[in-house]
């Protein structure tokens, strides 16, 4: 077989080998040359980025960052260096995230590692974080001879969040827990990664069950729970529902399962004057709050929006 007919035999293998895959000749190929073409074959599955994606993915492809890229656009990439990229980016075209191939999510300008066994870390959920500091620089500073400042993230998925949150308090302790054992692993690695993972305990379990005879009272409770209604799971893009955890997701018939029992449970596990911060879906507002004015738990609800005017984090406090 000659080396061009074998990288074509890599293409044709990934099940994608249709349209423009035919027509592109990989002896001699430049890297913008590889590039356009791969912007095409994404373009024509209908992806919203095809630039940034082929970029990426080459990039990551080369082990060269996207800077690097610029930098060799007229460079001629062996066929070695062909047949990796495409096999990278049949992934992609298979609907695959682009942070499962690279395995890597920035999260409050930390790097998360990623894989299918999480969700992938999401720009808004930083606001959660951010809401979550806010309330928590109002408690004073715990000095050293009082207990750490005690936080719990329920449904911790890759750790963003508290392990966001015990880089910014070093005197916190945290307990995170999922309902996954393979998510615990992941955000084990990823608080061991940023050196805090002596500060956070990771814990298996649904909602509250893993803490139930721990006997500790939190001051600050958050969590980025499933909220997605049934029917809209269905029609949220494929690379959200064919590839992201369907529990991480999956809120029940009207997307507030988890909210509802976790209200009722929560008032138990805060601390006096303690506060939740909750990540809410597009929409969730007014009922969310309406759940919290209800609730004779709480007190001082209110609701963030994002930086798209949507109402996404709601808080309140222990009454
Ligand atoms: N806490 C993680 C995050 O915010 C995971 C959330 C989830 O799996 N629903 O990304």
């Amino acid at each position: 077989m000659s080396s061009e007919s074998r990288v074509r035999a890599v293409s044709s293998s990934n099940g994608a080998a249709t349209g423009p895959h035919n027509i592109f000749s990989p002896s001699n190929a430049t890297l913008a040359q590889v590039l356009t073409w791969a912007e095409a074959e994404l373009m024509a599955l209908g992806l919203t980025t095809p630039q940034l994606d082929a970029e990426v993915l080459l990039a990551h492809s080369l082990g060269i960052n996207r800077a690097g890229l610029y930098a060799r656009f007229h460079t001629v990439l062996s066929l070695p260096q062909i047949a990796t990229f495409q096999q990278i980016l049949s992934r992609r075209l298979q609907h695959e995230p682009v942070q499962y191939i690279t395995g890597i999510q920035e999260f409050w300008s930390l790097e998360f590692a990623v894989d299918s066994r999480v969700l992938i870390p999401r720009p808004e959920t930083e606001l959660l974080v951010e809401t979550a500091l806010r309330f928590l620089s109002q408690i004073p500073n715990p000095h050293q001879s009082q207990p750490p400042t005690r936080i719990l993230d329920i449904g911790t998925g890759s750790g963003c969040i508290a392990i966001a949150l015990a880089t910014e308090l070093p005197a916190a302790e945290i307990w995170a827990t999922d309902i996954s054992a393979n998510a615990l692993a992941v955000a084990t690695a990823n608080a061991q990664q940023h050196s805090v993972h002596q500060r956070i305990h990771f814990l298996q379990g649904s909602l509250f069950t893993p803490v139930t005879h721990q006997g500790h009272l939190f001051a600050l409770i958050v969590s980025n729970p499933p909220y997605i209604t049934r029917s809209d799971l269905l029609t949220l893009q494929p690379e959200v529902r064919d590839w992201e955890p369907r529990h991480a997701l999956d809120g029940g018939e009207d997307g507030l399962d988890f909210y509802r029992q976790f209200l009722n449970e929560a008032p138990e596990y805060l601390a006096t004057n303690g506060w939740l911060v909750l990540e809410i879906g597009d929409g969730q507002e007014a009922v969310l709050m309406s759940m919290l004015k209800e609730h004779t738990g709480f007190a001082n609800g209110f609701c963030v929006p994002d930086y798209a005017g949507v109402g996404r984090v709601v808080a309140a406090q222990k009454n």
